[in-house]
């Protein structure tokens, strides 16, 4: 008879490891977890499977299930099709744990490297309806119970990043934090961490905003000058503030009235503001120039947006009640105490930015060549293309990209020539900066790695191998 007592160690492990709140209390109670039922985690590809028969667990099972339904699934072929491709994935963004995530289940050994050592954003984003349901197989209730309930579709990003973290922990992925990828031959700072040792045929750039190798070019669109900000408030979850309504989006041509009165009150000028309700209460909002200099935010007018933004030119102090002002006027005054939350350097978590110019890689995978050794090389995320905040786009485009570079090594795992994985990936590349919550497919649940499952009209051969024959398959690794 198994042991169902809650009072067992490895069951109570199990629960903080389950409800545990910070990246090192992840890794904390993971690794004593892992210690508790003596498995090896870095033994990747039985991992899984030995965790599930030692933590004979009711609450654990709950979990097994959703990840199995997903394990289960023909693409990855009980893990097989993968088993002797090693993959570096850089940033455990959400982006690339989500990448992460799928390369593990296809049976490939995957390691993380993360520059930070904490997941502090609070920042939340809107989620498409597809992100939640994917979210949902991932059993991302179990681990965050207030995970979209009802109406909501939002969540900060780190929290996110936790449930994302603890699932790939679960499938045997390696993630290390507080270790910076420098460039290659496995320049690592510290530059003894042992992940440097780790020889690998796949490489997935998931960095975050303009992290991209060498190799790869860029497009820029250019628009008219575009400031946002950001501010997150502690949510102090009183019966007046969960009385306060969310603002899901509401721009200057739809309310011209709120705009005029907010101008009128408190002589601030916006375009849009949105406000969510979350472990903070997060406002984010496009100014307008004009505004912010006549409030003293900005203190000079400059035409180059680095110079206008940075920070000589912005007076901190008078950006924090420019902020304030907005979101207590916006919320009709009702939200009673604001007190700034505060971010990684334990100051107001309030941030000015601009988003004039969105980019976006020319290609989403090279393959380089050393020493007749092949390098696939793959973006995801915010990396391969820059989302533009108004349209909630970064984790839809992003995580659509993480299942179509898991497809790409599906295909290289299996031993498909490397012409034809990249002409593959580019060919579904096309469709991404398309890709609306209307255009793609809606049957959310047979959603996979496969991309015939997300979009509606794909063509795997739009790009055939000759084109990338030059562009994209690079001699040596500098
Ligand atoms: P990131 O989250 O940036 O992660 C990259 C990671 O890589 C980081 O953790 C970083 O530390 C790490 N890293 C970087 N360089 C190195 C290195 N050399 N070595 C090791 N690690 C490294 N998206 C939405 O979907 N919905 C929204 O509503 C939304 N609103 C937004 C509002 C604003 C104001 C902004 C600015 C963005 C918004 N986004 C939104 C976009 C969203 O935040 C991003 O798309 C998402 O965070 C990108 O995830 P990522 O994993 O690609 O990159």
């Amino acid at each position: 008879m198994v042991n169902q007592d809650p009072t067992n160690p490895s069951h109570a492990l199990f629960d903080q490891f389950v409800q545990t709140q910070t990246c090192k209390e992840v890794q904390r109670t993971f690794s004593e977890l892992c210690h508790h039922l003596e498995l090896d985690p870095r033994d990747y590809q039985s991992f899984y499977t030995k965790l599930k028969e030692r933590l004979n667990y009711w609450k654990a099972k709950a979990l097994w299930i959703k990840l199995d339904k997903r394990a289960q699934h023909q693409d990855y072929q009980q893990g097989k099709v993968c088993a002797k491709t090693k993959c570096l994935v850089l940033g455990a963004g959400p982006c690339g744990l989500r990448t992460a995530i799928e390369l593990a289940l296809l049976g490939a050994q995957v390691v993380v490297l993360e520059k930070r050592d904490s997941f502090s954003r609070n920042n939340v984003l809107h989620l498409w309806p597809y992100t939640i349901c994917d979210l949902r197989g991932l059993a991302a209730k179990k681990f965050y119970g207030k995970f979209c309930t009802g109406a909501l579709d939002h969540i900060s990003i780190r929290q996110l990043q936790l449930i994302l973290l603890k699932v790939s922990l679960l499938l045997g992925v390696e993630v290390n934090t507080g270790v910076e990828f420098k460039g290659w031959m496995a320049k690592l700072f510290p530059d003894d961490h042992p992940a440097g040792k780790f020889q690998f045929d796949v490489f997935i750039s998931a960095g975050g905003g303009r992290f991209v190798p060498d190799g790869f070019r860029w497009k820029e669109l250019r628009g008219k000058l575009a400031i946002g900000i950001t501010c997150n408030f502690i949510n102090h979850h009183s019966a007046a503030e969960a009385q306060v309504a969310e603002i899901s989006g509401v721009a200057r041509i739809y309310n011209q009235k709120f705009f005029q009165d907010l101008l009128t009150e408190e002589g601030i000028d916006l375009e849009n503001i949105v406000y969510y309700k979350d472990a903070t209460h997060y406002f984010v909002m496009t100014a307008k120039k004009k505004s912010l200099l006549k409030m003293g935010v900005i203190k000079q007018d400059f035409s180059d947006a680095n110079q206008l933004l940075g920070q000589a030119n912005v007076d901190q102090d008078a950006l924090l009640r420019y902020a304030h002002g907005a979101a207590h006027f916006s919320t009709d005054h009702r939200l009673p105490n604001m007190q700034f939350a505060l971010n990684h350097a334990g100051q107001p978590d309030v941030a000015m930015f601009d988003f004039t110019c969105m980019h976006r890689a020319e290609n989403a995978s090279l393959v380089r060549e050393r020493k007749g050794k092949k390098l696939l090389i793959g973006l995801v995320g915010d990396c391969l293309v820059e989302p533009f905040w108004p349209l909630g786009t970064g984790i839809a485009r992003g995580f659509l990209a993480a299942f179509d570079t898991a497809w790409m090594v599906r295909s290289w795992g299996k031993g498909k020539p490397h012409l034809e994985v990249v002409a593959e990936r580019e060919s579904i590349y096309q469709l991404l900066s398309q890709t609306t919550p209307e255009n793609i497919s809606k049957n959310y649940s047979a959603f996979s790695i496969d991309p015939a499952t997300r979009y509606q009209h794909v063509n795997l051969n739009s790009i055939k191998a000759n084109q990338v024959r030059n562009t994209q398959i690079l001699l040596s690794i500098t």
